[in-house]
């Protein structure tokens, strides 16, 4: 079993891919040592939301975003099966989709911000998820994943939680990242993006440009 590659899938509106989303795939190719060959951490921009209140990317624009993020990145993919659709995308069918594909044997991953763990309880069939997948959890500011969790989350987070390191294992565990949390949001740069105020240092450069060169956000000016 520990002979097969891990492919991990990092689900995100990434509308934009910033550095809180690069941060925490990084560590979870290093913290879990996804460094063999074949093994992947694959980003994977959500299809169309339904209404979204702010000034927001097209798919088309996100995915591009995706991939100038990790171009150049060790270990890092983008998968695109999702992010033209407009009907709702489910974790627990996309999961389903990737197991079919990689067999039943390979650790299959899906990573998570904190914030997103407190709502697991509202997806979609997310035994089933878990019976297809690891969980991998990174820290995130404002979210202690120890409180607030729903009852059956945190009784199952109780029973399958292991430190982190290469999953031998399919799936059915909870990995919890140490790398410490960064403070970026998307909702936090769009706003920042649309008053003109300083982004550097946010998310990557090429994602930068490509937010100016396309006039994303109704940016006022290139700070
Ligand atoms: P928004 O501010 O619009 O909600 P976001 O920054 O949370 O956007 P998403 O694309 O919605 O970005 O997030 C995808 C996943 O990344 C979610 O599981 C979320 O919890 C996680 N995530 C985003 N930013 C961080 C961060 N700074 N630290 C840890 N996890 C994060």
């Amino acid at each position: 079993m520990g002979e097969h590659p891990v492919h991990a899938l990092f689900g995100g509106t990434f509308d934009p891919i910033h550095n809180g989303h690069l941060h925490i795939a990084r560590a979870l190719r290093d913290e879990l040592q996804l460094t063999w060959p074949g093994d992947q951490v694959r980003l994977l921009p959500t299809g169309q939301p339904p209404h979204r209140d702010t000034a927001q990317a097209s798919p088309a624009e996100r995915l591009a975003m995706c991939q100038l993020a990790v171009a150049g990145e060790t270990g890092l993919a983008v998968d695109a099966r999702e992010v033209f659709r407009t009907t709702p995308c489910y974790t627990v069918d996309t999961l389903t989709e990737i197991r079919q594909e990689i067999g039943n044997e390979a650790p299959l991953l899906f990573l998570i911000g904190g914030d997103s763990l407190q709502q697991l309880h509202r997806w979609r069939d997310w035994q089933g998820i878990v019976r297809l997948a690891h969980l991998v959890v990174a820290q995130r500011p404002g979210s202690d994943l120890q409180a607030g969790l729903y009852p059956d989350v945190a009784d199952w987070v109780s029973k399958n939680q292991l430190p982190p390191s290469r999953p031998r294992l399919s799936h059915g565990k909870i990995y919890v990242l140490s790398a410490p949390p960064v403070t970026v949001s998307a909702t936090d740069l769009r706003q920042r993006l649309a008053l003109g105020e300083p982004t550097a240092g946010l998310l990557p450069d090429a994602v930068r440009r490509f937010i100016f060169d396309n006039g994303l956000y109704h940016g006022a000016g290139r700070n």
